[in-house]
C-alpha cells in the first residue's frame, strides 16, 4: 500500500521560491569584483534568478545545458547558482586558479555554452575563448563595459541579459533527479573529473547539512561563507542559506585576513566557514588590526586538517571552531564535529581534543573503514583504514564516464585513511598518498605538521615522506619560519610528542609552501622537490 502524502520534486528553484517569499527582505551584502559593497535580499535574488532563468531560455539553452561560471562570491553568482539550476540547465562552477589548459579542457569536457565571468576573468576569457569548442555567449557579471567588450567578441553582461528575462516566468517543471551542478575535483594528478549534483542530491544534502549536529544555520545567523562557491558549491552554503533565510555575506576577491576581518566586524557576522590557511591569515589579521571580532560566534573549518593550536587561539576571542569533513565527491558534507551531551562535563582542553578529530556522519551519510585486504574494520577508535562513504549525496559515476566510481558493493573509496570510534566520531589519519611508510609502520603526516605548526617560531609546515635506503620512506618536515629557530631545535620539539621513531630525519626550510588551488599544500609537488633528499645526504 503506499502512502497518500502529496508529490512535490526536491529542487533547488523550490529553495530560492521559499527564501523569497518567506524572507523576502533577508539581505544579501556583497563584495564586489569590481570594487565597493552591494546590498541586495533574497527577494531581489529570487526575482533575478527567475529573469536569468526565462533569459537563457530566450536564448535557446534547453535543458541539462551547461552553463560554466568563473567568479569570486557575489552577488550575481548567487543568481546564476539558483537561476540556472532553477531554469533546468546546470551551473558549472569552475575554479580560476586552474591553469589555462585545465581550464580549457574542463570548459570543453563539460560542453560549456555559456560562460558567466567576472570582470578580471575578461583578459583571461579572451585568450581561452578560441579554443572553446561548445561555448555560444560569453557573458560578464555585470553592466555594459566597453573596454571589456573590446577584449572578447561579442562579449555579453549579465544585467543587459537579465532585462531581457520576465521574472513572472514560472520554473519548467523536471524529475527531482535531473541534473544541477557540475564541479570538477582539483586533479592533482591526471586530469580533473567532474562530480555531476542533482536536484534531488542538493536538497538533501542542504536539509541534512543544516542539522543542529551539523553547520546549525539560522535565520539569526549573518553567515559569510569563505569558501569559494567555485568550491564544490561553497560547501552547500548558498542552498542552506536560502533554506534558513539567514543573511548572506558574499566576501568577493580579497580574502586576505585584514579584508575579512573588517567585513566581519562592518557586516556582524556570526558564522564564517573556510579552510584552515584563511584562518591564519584571520588570526594574524586580528593581532594587526586589534579587532576582537565580536560578532563572531562560530568558524566552520573544513578542507585540510584543523590545526590543534587553532582551537585556543579562536576561543580567546569567544570563537568556537566547528571542524567538518568533506570532498567535491561528497556535496561535500561527509561529517561534522558536533559535541555529544557527555561531553558537555569536560574541561576545555578535554573537549578541544575530541574538536580536532573529524566528527560524525549526518543522517544519510554512511562511513566505514577497510584493511588493505579488504576486510571491514572495527569501530573502535584504533582500527586504522581506508575510508569509504555512501549516501543519497555521494557521486557514484563521474560525468561523462560508463563505469560506476564505486566498489563491488556500491561504496566510494575517499583516499583517505581513519578511524572511527563507537561513538561514530572519525579522525582522518593522513590521505591514501600522503601517509609515510616507515619499514612498514604507518606515520602520519597530519600529526607531523599539526605539532610543526604548534611551534611558536613555525608559520605552516608539510611533511612528506622522503626515500629511504633502509625504512623504504622517512618523515621530512618542509616548514616556513615566522621566527628563530633551527633544525636541531624542531627536531628536538618532537621529543615526547611522538614516539622516537616517528620524529622526522629532516627539516627543510623554504619561504612558501606550494598551495593549490582549492588552498590546500601540494605535497606531491613537495615530494617531487625534496623526495630524495635523504638518499643524497
Ligand atoms: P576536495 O575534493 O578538493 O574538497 O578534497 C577532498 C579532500 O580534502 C578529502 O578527501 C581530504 O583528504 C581533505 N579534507 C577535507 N576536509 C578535511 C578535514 N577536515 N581534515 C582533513 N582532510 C580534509
Amino acid at each position: 500500500m503506499l502512502g497518500q502524502m502529496m508529490q512535490m520534486p526536491l529542487t533547488i528553484g523550490s529553495l530560492i521560491d521559499h527564501a523569497a517569499r518567506f524572507h523576502s527582505a533577508g539581505q544579501i551584502v556583497s563584495v564586489e569584483t569590481m570594487g565597493g559593497v552591494e546590498h541586495s535580499t533574497w527577494g531581489q535574488v529570487g526575482a533575478n534568478a527567475r529573469r536569468l532563468a526565462s533569459a537563457l531560455r530566450k536564448l535557446g539553452m534547453e535543458q541539462g545545458a551547461r552553463c560554466g561560471t568563473i567568479a569570486w562570491n557575489n552577488r550575481r553568482h548567487l543568481e546564476i547558482y539558483f537561476g540556472v539550476a532553477g531554469g533546468g540547465f546546470v551551473c558549472h562552477t569552475i575554479n580560476p586558479r586552474m591553469g589555462p589548459e585545465q581550464m580549457v579542457y574542463v570548459i570543453n569536457h563539460a560542453e560549456d555554452q555559456v560562460l558567466f565571468i567576472d570582470q578580471t576573468f575578461v583578459p583571461a576569457a579572451g585568450k581561452l575563448a578560441p579554443a572553446l569548442k561548445h561555448c555560444k555567449h560569453i557573458v560578464m557579471m555585470g553592466p555594459r563595459d566597453e573596454a571589456a567588450a573590446e577584449q572578447v567578441p561579442n562579449l555579453m553582461f549579465f544585467d543587459e541579459l537579465l532585462e531581457t528575462g520576465d521574472a513572472s516566468e514560472p520554473w519548467p517543471e523536471f524529475d527531482e533527479n535531473s541534473a544541477s551542478s557540475l564541479c570538477y575535483t582539483s586533479g592533482t594528478t591526471g586530469d580533473p573529473k567532474g562530480v555531476l549534483y542533482s536536484h534531488r542530491s542538493t536538497v538533501l544534502h542542504t536539509l541534512a547539512g543544516n542539522q543542529p549536529d551539523g553547520l546549525n544555520i539560522s535565520a539569526t545567523d549573518t553567515v559569510l561563507p569563505v569558501v569559494p562557491m567555485f568550491h564544490v558549491n561553497a560547501w552547500g552554503v548558498p542552498y542552506i542559506a536560502a533554506m534558513s533565510g539567514c543573511k548572506l555575506v558574499l566576501p568577493g576577491p580579497n580574502l586576505d585576513g585584514v579584508s575579512l576581518v573588517n567585513l566581519i566586524d562592518e557586516t556582524e557576522t556570526t558564522l564564517a566557514l573556510g579552510v584552515p590557511t584563511i584562518w591564519m591569515g584571520l588570526l594574524a589579521a586580528l593581532e594587526e588590526t586589534g579587532s576582537k571580532m565580536p560578532s563572531l560566534t562560530r568558524t566552520v573549518v573544513g578542507g585540510s586538517a584543523l590545526p590543534p593550536s587553532m582551537i585556543p587561539k579562536f576561543a580567546a576571542y569567544g570563537v568556537d571552531l566547528v571542524h567538518a569533513w568533506g570532498m567535491t565527491e561528497t556535496s561535500p558534507l561527509g561529517s561534522v564535529n558536533q559535541l555529544l551531551q557527555r561531553h558537555m562535563a569536560l574541561s576545555a582542553e578535554e573537549q578541544a581534543e575530541i574538536r580536532l578529530g573529524q566528527g560524525r556522519a549526518p543522517y544519510g551519510v554512511d562511513l566505514r573503514i577497510l584493511d588493505e585486504a579488504g576486510n571491514v574494520l572495527p569501530h573502535d577508535g584504533e582500527a586504522q583504514g581506508d575510508l569509504q562513504i555512501r549516501g543519497p549525496w555521494i557521486v557514484e559515476t563521474y560525468f561523462g564516464k560508463e563505469t560506476t566510481a564505486l566498489t563491488d558493493d556500491g561504496w566510494f573509496d575517499t583516499g583517505d585513511v581513519a578511524t572511527i570510534d563507537g561513538e561514530g566520531f572519525m579522525v582522518i589519519r593522513d590521505r591514501s598518498k600522503d601517509i609515510i611508510k616507515s619499514g612498514g609502520e604507518w606515520i602520519s603526516t597530519v600529526t607531523l605538521e599539526n605539532i610543526a605548526i604548534s611551534h611558536p617560531a613555525i608559520a605552516n609546515a608539510a611533511a612528506i615522506a622522503a626515500l629511504h635506503t633502509k625504512w623504504d620512506e622517512r618523515p621530512v618536515i618542509v616548514a616556513i619560519k615566522s621566527g628563530e629557530v633551527s633544525e636541531e631545535e624542531l627536531l628536538a620539539f618532537y621529543k615526547g610528542k611522538v614516539e622516537s621513531w616517528q620524529i622526522p630525519d629532516r627539516v627543510i626550510f623554504v619561504d612558501a609552501l606550494p598551495i593549490g588551488a582549492t588552498g590546500k599544500v601540494q605535497k606531491n609537488l613537495l615530494r617531487d622537490e625534496f623526495g630524495k633528499v635523504l638518499l643524497e645526504a
